[in-house]
């Protein structure tokens, strides 16, 4: 699959049935696999050979979708986690520990600012926050000795904030560690991140690649370009022997390409047990297969509703990449060709109140906590997700309280359109 392209890939790549076998991913629905002797299953344990023995580690049916992914994305390798949460978690915290350090952009979703901020925090990891707009010297100056890893998305949920991942890759590597970027909002139809330097790739699956609100999940991808045995002070779990299996050194033995997704599966999933369950894995595929048709929708819809939006008196501001208007709209073209998500923000005159009546109005979008369905859905954060924030608050926070997120589904255009115009009247 490597040389087809995207859309191919999202329909046909990792799973290739042999003569007889069934022709869609079958789900292997068992927690535990069957061997003739303990030799033969010693050895799994000992990493010695490759195959199943328990679904808390690895899973067939999520190993072909992981295959697909990391196929989408250009990757050597990728693993399926139970949320995107855990996926961001895992990809950090196999390559930091207690004493480390991360530089983060400062404009990322909320569920992974708190992740890094205060549960990581609370593990002895450090994190200097930068502004993904910031100037090279800030950027620079946020580094320290202890500096393990650099994080950022590509487009920031719910900020809409475009990431320069190419100026952040080289500064993650002129100080010998990798960036990793959670590529969730415009998913590898609208840009691979690792095209562009960035070494690891994350995403929430639960949104665009599942794409019909079915089923929470995450994925972590290997990009194979980073060298960790030319920064093996760095990164001793990778490159010095791991006791737990018998002295296996995993930049040794499973190469740049193997090693991060194997040290990742082996003691982080074995350890903490974030899988995600095959039944979701399926339905993830399902998604997968449609994503490249999708996506165009998505964005066209956005791109309409953007634009609609910029005309009517109640609209203050409208933010969208894919705008002229927009401060990121040069680094989306690049990085995307596109505004790159569905996901439009808009502040509406009047504050909360104004935007709770016209979210009540609207007969299409229903109001959810929720992004990057096939149905469209409207969210206030003032009166929901940071209602515990005051009017200074939230416009600190960047989040004014008239402002509407609003997620453009599958819906035509023509239909979300006219649903805002009777809402806005
Ligand atoms: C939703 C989201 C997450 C968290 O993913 P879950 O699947 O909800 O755990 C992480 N990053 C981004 C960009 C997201 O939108």
């Amino acid at each position: 699959m490597k040389n087809k392209s995207i859309g191919t890939k999202c329909v046909q790549a990792g799973y290739t049935p042999s003569n007889g076998e069934p022709r869609q991913i079958p789900i292997i629905q068992s927690t535990t696999f069957k061997y003739d002797t303990s030799e033969d299953m010693g050895k799994l344990f000992d990493l010695e050979a490759s195959g199943y023995f328990y679904t808390r580690l690895q899973n067939p049916t999520n190993d072909y979708v992981a295959a697909k992914i990391a196929a989408l994305e250009g990757g050597t390798a990728a693993m399926l986690t139970s949320s995107g949460q855990a996926a961001n978690f895992f990809a950090l915290f196999n390559i930091c520990e207690s004493g480390s350090h991360i530089v983060s952009s400062a404009s990322i979703y909320g569920g992974t600012f708190n992740l890094i901020s205060v549960t990581m925090a609370k593990m002895g990891i450090d994190v200097t926050f930068v502004s993904p707009d910031c100037t090279d010297e800030e950027l620079e100056a946020a580094f320290k000795d202890n500096t393990r890893a650099v994080f950022g998305e590509s487009i920031a949920n719910p900020a809409l904030t475009v990431f320069d991942i190419e100026r952040w890759a080289k500064a993650a590597h002129a100080h010998g560690v990798p960036l990793i970027v959670d590529n969730t909002f415009p998913t590898p139809v609208n840009c691979r991140p690792i095209e562009w330097g960035a070494d690891i790739v994350t995403h929430s699956t639960t949104k665009y690649m599942d794409g019909h609100g079915a089923a929470v999940g995450g994925a972590i991808v290997d990009s194979g370009n980073f060298d960790w045995m030319a920064n093996a002070d760095k990164f001793p779990g990778l490159t010095t022997p791991d006791d737990s299996y018998h002295g296996i050194t995993y930049a040794e033995k499973f190469g740049q390409g193997g090693a991060f997704i194997t040290k990742c599966t082996a003691q982080l999933m074995r350890d903490l047990g974030c899988i995600q369950s095959p039944q979701h894995a399926f339905i993830l595929n399902l998604g997968l297969e449609s994503l490249h048709v999708r996506m165009p929708k998505h964005i066209e819809n956005a791109q309409a509703v953007a634009e609609f939006l910029e005309n009517p008196p109640a609209v203050t501001s409208v933010s969208y990449p894919g705008l002229k208007s927009n401060k990121y709209h040069e680094r989306a073209m690049k990085y995307f060709g596109n505004g790159g998500c569905g996901v439009v923000s808009f502040e509406l005159k009047g504050g909360r109140s104004a935007a709770e009546a016209f979210m009540k109005k609207l007969r299409l979008a229903a109001i959810e906590t929720h992004v990057a369905d096939a149905r469209s859905c409207c969210l206030n954060p003032a009166t929901s997700t940071h209602r515990q924030l005051s009017d200074e608050q939230l416009i600190e926070a960047g989040i004014p309280a008239g402002l509407v997120r609003m997620s453009c589904g599958l819906e035509d255009k023509e239909d979300l359109i006219a649903d805002l115009e009777q809402a806005l009247n």
